[in-house]
C-alpha cells in the first residue's frame, strides 16, 4: 500500500501533505496535496494495485468540476 506516500512539492521540493482524495475514474483516484512551505497545490491521478502508478495532473487536464 502506498496510501501514506507523500510526494515532493513541484515548486520547492518540500514534502507535501495530503489534503483530499476523490475518485475520478473507475481505476483512478485524484489525490490533492498541499505544500505547507510555499502553498503549492499538486494533484495526482493515482492507480492502486500491483501495477500502481502516480501521474501528476496539470490544470488543463482536470475535469471542469475541479477548477
Ligand atoms: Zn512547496
Amino acid at each position: 500500500m502506498d496510501r501514506a506516500r507523500r510526494p515532493s512539492c513541484t515548486v520547492c521540493g518540500d514534502r507535501m501533505a495530503l489534503a483530499r482524495i476523490a475518485p475520478i475514474e473507475r481505476i483512478h483516484e485524484l489525490r490533492t496535496f498541499e505544500c505547507a512551505k510555499c502553498g503549492q497545490v499538486d494533484r495526482y491521478a493515482v492507480k492502486s494495485g500491483s501495477d500502481a502508478y502516480w501521474l501528476l495532473m496539470r490544470e488543463t487536464l482536470l475535469p471542469a468540476a475541479e477548477r
